[in-house]
């Protein structure tokens, strides 16, 4: 096709050069560098001659001797501008393209090629709307090109811009663009120069299309690699810091220490593939990341878990005895029932029996006499707070899922622990909570339930762990608060208040000692003696246990020990004066009780989850309208309970002889002090009606009478709770007479010896009982003139013919 478009020239003899690799072009500048033998010799005939040579590019790029059969025919006959330097290889040179030539004879092959070729001519054209539109499109077309291959000089862009000829346009750009040879070989070829620039275009759009492709798949990777190569430069950072910190593990090692672990555990098939899946899954993690640690520590935490570690369990009753003996004072009755508990236990050990609850005011010893049980049966001990807890997640754990997830207390109690078989304290059962995030009582039942706790799972562990051979032993302040089904499941021990002799004989016995091992002190260097120690219990404490004693002593100690220190004493012994050096002044009174009898004042008697204590009910009688005023935060059930008195008062007005129409007359006001605290309860009945009449009637109320017991309209006593711990206070407080409801007469036998020693406990069924043995004299019926002259009764006396006569008690019957 070429031919007949081609317009022959004269023949021209020529050397010629094969260029590898390189197209020029008519009117272009090339620079390249000639090193082959053949080459050198053809620059040198040219440069002998004209300088004018024949550059035509080789077919082969691999071939180091081409002949004239493999370079192309067609060519340029290129002047050589310059020899610009002498290399180790050759020579570097510029020339610069004349005309298109073609080859047509060959002269000779060497020692370099000599041929005989034509100039080209470029067929003419002429220059229309569809010439011009082709060069726009080209300019275009190069500008996108220029978009994507960012590599070219402005300059080019200029030529380009400038170019109006469509020949010498398609010439101009592909010499500089990044096209193969073999492309820029066409275009040369090419004499048509529309056609020149239409092959041109299709190249160069073809060559657009690629480049966008190359450009997207770089960014592609460019942002890739930008991200791999931060978190490559974090996770460096990360080692640096870690080994810094003297931490640097190799994950791999890691992954495969945890893995020997997990093998040697002795546990199901089931949950060790579980767990070697998790740690090929920390293997493939990358170091340092969030993921990997969350995956490590619950590794580790099941690892950790005892999964078939047990202690020994000896349980000798008669070692056992001695323990507890040792531990702790009295308790006579709960170390019993824990003795029976582990007869049982010894007897049936895998019979999973009742779980035992120790319930009791603060301080009374529940905590220590269950540490004291792990220590008599060789058991671990480990306790487990209950107050506060309001989230069933904390009994079973978070999922995995949650930052900062962990396993419950109950695991988490068994992996301290660290075995199986452990003594587990569930301690103040009694204050769990309720919230929105499920219902930890009920969570617990699950713990504690014998019949599922065998495949106890914890959301944290993930996988069933054997918990039927966990002693678990609860403590509560307040049986009533446990939620009932958790209720349900145990066997209840009452540990009660102390009385001042118990707390004397365990300070002594337990506390002092204790304390004075915990400071460093012996024996020898700190007496307290036992009248500073009756003092301490009476003047610096008020409680039902020995917490606050044990406090005390331990700050005498604690002063102690700096005297010895300080002015180098060894001998010290604290008596009663000393106490106010040692801990400021006294801060009870030595009887808080009433010291007169007194109109309107009486001694109830109260129990709250911290003990018994007496407590004062006064009553004020006014002129008014009948208004009734209760105050110091009384509860309901004890307003409720205020009122019944009264209405039983008025109804028996006129026998107790007082003005029928009091309610109408005057008003009511009944106080119990230490108003801050709240009150609730029926049973202060009995004592707010006393003192109700006594300041109706104003017969003075007698001072070491106390009284519990509820009250009905009709005036019958009815029984209450709580009785032991209300006798201690009363005792406590140097009460001699304390009447009782006589249903609860058979509590008697539960009482503490010394109470029972040292106070009369009266049972009574009715009122009338009640008001004869507390008020000081007989009330004078107001309508019976012949009442009315009748002597003046006895102290005490019910029908007012009698003294009060003390109940006898039989001996205890259990
Ligand atoms: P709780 O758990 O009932 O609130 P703790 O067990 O914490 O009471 O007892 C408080 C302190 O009193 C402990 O140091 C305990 O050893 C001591 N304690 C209580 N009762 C006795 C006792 N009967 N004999 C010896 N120490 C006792």
């Amino acid at each position: 096709m070429s031919k007949k478009i081609e317009q022959q020239t004269e023949l021209q003899t020529l050397p010629v050069l094969a260029l590898r690799g390189l197209v020029l072009f008519p009117g272009m500048i090339l620079q390249f560098d000639a090193g082959r033998k053949k080459s050198i010799l053809a620059l040198h005939e040219a440069m002998e001659k004209d300088q004018t040579i024949l550059l035509v590019a080789q077919k082969d790029l691999e071939d180091n001797n081409p002949d004239s059969e493999q370079i192309f025919q067609t060519g340029v006959v290129a002047k050589i501008k310059q020899i610009l330097h002498h290399t180790e290889d050759g020579v570097r040179l510029l020339a610069e393209g004349m005309h298109r030539a073609r080859i047509h004879q060959v002269i000779s092959e060497s020692p370099f090629l000599m041929v005989e070729a034509s100039a080209l001519q470029t067929t003419p054209y002429r220059s229309s709307h569809k010439t011009e539109a082709l060069i726009r499109y080209t300019q275009n077309l190069f500008e996108r090109y220029l978009q994507n291959y960012k590599r070219i000089s402005p300059d080019i862009v200029i030529g380009v811009v400038k170019n109006k000829s469509c020949g010498a346009l398609a010439d101009y750009i592909a010499s500089n663009v990044m096209l193969d040879f073999e492309q820029k070989q066409e275009i040369l070829e090419e004499l048509h120069p529309v056609k020149r620039l239409e092959k041109l275009i299709q190249i160069l759009e073809h060559e657009i299309k690629v480049l966008e492709i190359e450009n997207e798949i770089t960014d592609k990777a460019r942002d890739q690699m930008n991200q791999n190569q931060r978190d490559y430069f974090l996770r460096e950072q990360i080692k640096v810091i870690n080994y810094e910190l003297g931490e640097d593990d190799n994950p791999q090692e890691e992954a495969e220490e945890l893995r020997e672990k997990i093998l040697k555990l002795d546990i199901p098939d089931k949950q060790r593939e579980k767990l070697l899946k998790e740690c090929d899954r920390f293997a493939k993690m990358p170091f340092g990341s969030h993921e990997a640690s969350v995956v490590r520590n619950y590794l580790e935490t099941c690892i950790e878990l005892p999964w078939n570690v047990s202690s020994k369990e000896v349980i000798d009753l008669a070692k056992a005895q001695k323990v507890l003996d040792k531990d702790h004072y009295g308790l006579k009755k709960v170390k019993e029932r824990i003795l029976e508990t582990l007869a049982v236990r010894k007897l049936a050990p895998d019979i999973n029996g009742q779980i035992v609850c120790l319930v009791g005011p603060p301080g009374v010893g529940k905590t220590s006499i269950a540490r004291s049980i792990a220590k008599a049966i060789g058991r671990k001990y480990v306790r487990v707070s209950l107050g506060g807890v309001h989230d069933e997640s904390d009994i079973m754990g978070h999922r995995r899922t949650y930052i900062g997830s962990m396993p419950g207390r109950i695991m988490a109690a068994v992996k301290q622990a660290g075995t199986n078989n452990p003594l587990i304290l569930l301690d103040e059962i009694d204050k769990l909570g309720k919230s929105f995030r499920g219902d930890p009582a009920a969570a617990l039942l699950e713990v504690l339930d014998a019949e599922q706790n065998s495949a106890f799972y914890d959301h944290y562990i993930d996988m069933p762990f054997d918990l039927s051979k966990v002693l678990f032993l609860t403590t509560a302040n307040d049986a009533s608060t446990i939620p009932g089904p958790l209720l349900d499941r145990m066997d209840t021990i009452f540990l009660s208040s102390y009385t001042h002799e118990e707390k004397f004989q365990i300070a002594v016995k337990h506390l002092i000692p204790k304390q004075l091992k915990k400071h460093g002190i012996s024996s020898q260097n700190l007496r307290i003696t036992p009248a500073a120690v009756h003092d301490l219990i009476e003047s610096y404490t008020r409680e039902a246990g020995v917490r606050s004693l044990e406090r005390n002593i331990a700050a005498i100690c604690r002063k102690i020990a700096k005297k010895i220190v300080a002015e180098e004493v060894t001998k010290i012994t604290v008596k009663p004066a000393d106490l106010e050096d040692l801990l400021g002044p006294r801060r009870f009174k030595p009887e808080n009780k009433n010291k007169s009898d007194e109109v309107g004042l009486v001694n109830g008697l109260a129990w709250t989850s911290v003990g018994g204590q007496t407590m004062p009910i006064e009553v004020a009688i006014m002129d008014g309208t009948g208004k009734l005023q209760l105050t110091g935060s009384l509860g309901n059930v004890m307003k409720e309970s205020a009122q019944t008195a009264i209405s039983c008062i008025r109804s028996k007005a006129t026998q107790l002889g007082i003005d029928v129409q009091f309610y109408n007359k005057m008003d009511i006001h009944i106080h119990v002090p230490e108003g801050a605290i709240p009150k609730d309860g029926p049973s202060a009945g009995i004592a707010m009606a006393t003192a109700i009449t006594s300041a109706l009637s104003k017969i003075p109320i007698r001072h070491d009478v106390a009284m519990t017991g509820e009250i009905t309209l009709r005036g019958r006593v009815l029984a209450i709770g709580g009785l032991k711990e209300k006798s201690m206070a009363a005792y406590r407080n140097g009460i001699q007479t304390v009447i009782i409801p006589e249903d609860n007469y058979s509590d008697i036998s539960e009482f503490d010896d010394v109470v029972k020693e040292n106070i009369q406990f009266i049972p009574v069924k009715k009122i009338d009982e009640v008001l004869g043995l507390a008020l000081t004299r007989k009330p004078q019926p107001v309508l019976a003139p012949k009442a009315a002259s009748a002597p003046i009764p006895a102290q005490g006396d019910p029908m007012g013919t009698q003294p009060p006569q003390p109940v006898v008690l039989e001996q205890p019957q259990c």
